[in-house]
């Protein structure tokens, strides 16, 4: 058939009992924008059914396409999947596919891609049932990665936004494995807006994140934008070599003036201790510096990209 104008991609994890209703409603909503679109449900793996739902919708719903993962490889590689697998010429959603992201807002996102933006990136400012756990976790997180990634990461920004075909392209071309996708929607660049919405709860089941998940994802995240905490142990390198400088310069002014009792031996050990720890962090450091250099070289982002030009 022929390439739509519009790709919805829903990574789908276990959420069997509530996709037909929220596929439906996606696709209610959709209709009446008056472009061609395709839901690009992704079935990351799942083990409840979703696989056997999705394929049973795809006979009441022409406009869904299902791609089934052979096993649970995450919200990011599902993500991944879905922008480059999406056959839309004009723009890419992402959405969660439990009801957080309401598709009620997909009129509004794709209003704005028409009036040019090339990123129409949501903004989460309350979630109906986020616990005081989650919540703190993700102040803590975002704070981290900006205070130590080279990358603004607006927090609360959410894997529900719009794409364009280039914004999308851009991304699809850069080349690294741990993807990160909310940071790297802002590496890439272009133009892009925000809309604010309030999370609801879960149209069903629970948080597909478990502690292990989140834990991956934000070390994905920090070390996808940052490598600070390679370098970091040059500091206290220097610290401990000045330390044991200082030190020794008071060591031999106490043995020459002879104040104070020396115990032999004590010193010299304490000074070695000092500036050999010392310049093993600096060493550890140095590493750092290059290991950090590799592995910008092996993501291989590219150096620059185009955006198309305005008319
Ligand atoms: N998801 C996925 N693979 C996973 C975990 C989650 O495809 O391994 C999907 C899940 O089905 C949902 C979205 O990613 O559509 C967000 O997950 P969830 O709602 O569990 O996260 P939370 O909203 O609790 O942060
Ligand atoms: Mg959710």
């Amino acid at each position: 058939r022929e390439s739509p104008q519009l790709s919805i991609v829903l990574p789908c994890y276990n959420e069997a009992d509530i996709l037909p209703a929220f596929i439906e409603t996606v696709v209610l909503n959709a209709r009446p924008m008056g472009l061609s679109f395709e839901v690009l449900a992704v079935n990351d793996g799942s083990s409840d059914g979703t696989g056997a739902v999705l394929d049973n919708l795809t006979q009441r719903i022409p406009e869904l396409r299902v791609l089934h993962f052979s096993r649970n490889f995450g919200h990011m590689a599902a993500l991944t999947a879905g922008l480059d697998h999406a056959a839309a010429t004009g723009a890419v959603i992402t959405m969660d596919s439990d009801g957080q992201h309401p598709p009620e807002m997909l009129p509004t996102l794709v209003e704005r891609w028409k009036e040019g933006v090339d990123i129409v990136q949501t903004v989460r400012r309350e979630t109906s049932d986020a616990t005081l756990g989650k919540r703190a976790s993700s102040f803590l997180f975002y704070y981290i990665l900006n205070r130590l990634g080279d990358t603004p990461v607006v927090s609360g920004a959410a894997d529900f936004r719009l794409m364009s075909r280039q914004a999308v392209d851009a991304l699809k071309n850069l080349p690294e494995k741990a993807r990160f996708v909310r940071g790297l929607v802002f590496w890439i660049g272009f133009k892009m807006e925000y809309v604010e919405f309030n999370a609801p709860a879960r149209l069903g089941g629970h948080s597909k994140y478990n502690l292990r998940k989140m834990l991956r994802f934000a070390i994905d995240g920090i070390t996808s934008f940052s490598t600070v905490l390679l370098r970091l142990s040059v500091g206290g390198g220097l610290i401990a070599v000045a330390a044991a400088v200082v030190y020794g310069l008071i060591i031999v002014f106490l043995y020459i003036t002879q104040e104070g009792n020396l115990e032999t031996g004590w010193s010299s050990l304490m000074l070695a201790v000092l500036f050999m720890g010392g310049l093993n962090l600096i060493a550890v450091g140095i590493l750092g510096e290059y290991i950090g250099r590799i592995y910008s070289e092996v993501k291989n982002r590219p150096l620059y990209i185009l955006r198309g030009n305005t008319q």
